[in-house]
């Protein structure tokens, strides 16, 4: 006989948060309600069949021991959840919170396939973490031995700080250089604090530093300091750039005022949540408080741009997108969540060029799906004669981003690049061409997701620490 769903886990950060009047803190509610959580979070937990064959454990790319904490999670036995937990997980409170558990571990949950709905994982994730942080179970690291040899890592993004954390936990000194204000790469200036709120950011890079990992902020790597003189003060390096070039527009009033930039939008809101004053924001020029906002792009930056305008008080939001609903590449989830909260989405439409000056519309062009392409992939063609004008007073464009080129920024010839740009590196060990030089995160793969950045920043520390034991042996021979 099917068993009857069970009430949804509330997930606090993902489902309340745009649903509280703005002096309704997550403390507040977590101080009514936490009980109830607790009880919901054991609830899930134990609606995990410990079917045997765990797909959510081998489609987490950090292969977490789902099944286990969720058994853990189910008997009360909260601690012992968390500590296996973080076992795989440098951050988990943090996966939890923003991994696209759809097309992760939840959306291979057997429960999920049979219809049931899943067991939300990623909020069991959350709440067994957060509940360490409130009983003091997180602990700084406290290395066996201290090491003398050192690592420099370039990015303090999920990759690089990952990567600190395993690299400390084997006593070698760390030193993370990065050319923002702040640690935390786009986990800090990236995604909006509705989904990712700053001080569970900040508590990790402040346990880090308490850890002995020094950070080095506002430091530019080929420009305030060179990636040569790294490389001699370092016995590793680590690049965990990230990637940051954004892709543009062309066509007619392309440089109009009024068209920014996704990264420059978010940043800006990001800076306001840490209660910075921005010039850009109190301006207007990146706060869409009362304007038409209109979102190019169909990712997952896109849904963060036309979720935060709606929290900024736009009088309307929507979102163009060259294909349709089924092909965009942004999170089914993400895009439920932005239509349940007033965005409208306009399928098969793309942008030809740019009304006025400031911007007051973007020339709209239909699109219809062709031919599948190479990979599969049907492309969009345009409809003839169906051109339209969409009116908008703010116009966001989030169209993904590429890597800088790093070689040349740099100066540095022997590190070689894939023809997307990429730090060609080995996929276990992440050496690139040079020695002891090592890319992580989306500097090596592409754009992609924490938990890939996180996963590969622990293969990289391995591989330098296995680097440098080695060159440790040869020496005392
Ligand atoms: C808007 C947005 C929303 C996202 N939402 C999600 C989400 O919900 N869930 C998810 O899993 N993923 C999400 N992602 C993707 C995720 O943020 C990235 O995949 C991940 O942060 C990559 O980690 P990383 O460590 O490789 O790089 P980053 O996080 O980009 O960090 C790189 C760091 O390197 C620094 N840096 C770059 N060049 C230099 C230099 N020359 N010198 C010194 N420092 C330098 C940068 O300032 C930055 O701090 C999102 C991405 C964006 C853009
Ligand atoms: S890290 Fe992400 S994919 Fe893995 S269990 Fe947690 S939420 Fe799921």
């Amino acid at each position: 006989m099917a068993k009857e769903p069970m009430l949804k886990f509330v997930n606090v950060g993902r489902d309340m948060p745009e649903k509280r009047d703005a002096g309704d803190r997550k403390e507040d509610f977590l101080e009514i309600y936490g009980d109830f959580i607790s009880a919901k979070a054991e609830e899930q937990a134990s609606r995990c069949s410990q079917c045997g064959v765990p797909y959510c454990q081998s489609h987490c790319p950090l292969h977490n021991n789902i099944p286990d904490w969720l058994r853990l999670t189910a008997s009360g036995r909260l601690k012992e959840a968390y500590e296996l937990s973080q076992e795989t997980n440098a951050f988990p409170e943090i996966c939890g919170r923003i991994c696209p558990q759809d097309r992760l571990c939840e959306g291979n949950c057997v429960i999920e396939q049979s219809g049931h709905g899943t067991v939300t994982i990623g909020a069991v994730e959350k709440y067994i973490t957060d509940t360490a942080w409130e009983n003091g179970w997180v602990e700084g690291i406290k290395p066996h031995t201290e090491r003398t040899e050192s690592v420099g890592i370039i990015g303090s993004g999920p990759g690089g700080v990952a990567a600190a954390d395993r690299l400390r936990r084997a006593g070698l000194q760390v030193t993370v250089y990065e050319r923002s204000d702040r640690a935390g790469g786009l986990m800090t200036y990236g995604i909006p604090s509705f989904k990712l709120e700053k001080d569970v950011v900040m508590r990790r890079i402040d346990q880090l530093k308490e850890s002995g990992v020094e950070f080095v902020l506002n430091c530019n790597v080929g420009e305030d300091i060179s990636f040569d003189a790294l490389r001699e003060k370092h016995d590793a390096v680590l690049i965990a750039t990230g990637v940051y070039k954004s892709r543009d527009l062309q066509g007619p009033g392309a440089g109009s005022e009024g068209i920014v930039a996704a990264l420059d939008y978010l940043t800006a809101s990001n800076k306001v949540s840490f209660g910075d004053t921005v010039a850009e924001f109190d301006s207007g020029a990146l706060n869409a408080k009362g304007k038409k906002v209109v979102v190019i792009g169909g990712g997952d930056t896109a849904m963060d741009c036309v979720r935060t305008a709606i929290r900024q008080g736009a009088t309307s939001v929507k979102c163009l997108y060259r294909r349709d609903r089924a092909n965009m590449p942004g999170s089914q989830r993400e895009t439920q969540n932005a239509e349940e909260e007033g965005v409208e989405f306009v399928w098969l439409a793309a942008p030809k060029g740019f009304a006025g000056n400031p911007v007051t519309g973007v020339m709209v062009q239909k699109m219809r799906l062709g031919t599948p392409d190479a990979s599969g992939r049907q492309s969009p063609e345009v409809i003839e004669g169906a051109d339209y004008v969409e009116d908008a007073d703010l116009v966001i464009k989030a169209l993904g981003f590429e890597p800088e080129e790093l070689p040349k920024l740099w100066n540095a010839d022997g590190l070689e690049v894939t023809r997307w740009g990429t730090v060609l590196a080995d996929f276990k060990t992440h050496e690139t061409k040079l020695p002891g030089v090592y890319a992580c995160g989306d500097i090596q793969r592409g754009a992609s997701l924490v938990v890939w950045a996180i996963r590969d920043g622990r293969e990289a520390a391995d591989a330098i620490v296995e680097q440098v034991n080695a060159a440790a042996s040869v020496a005392a021979e």
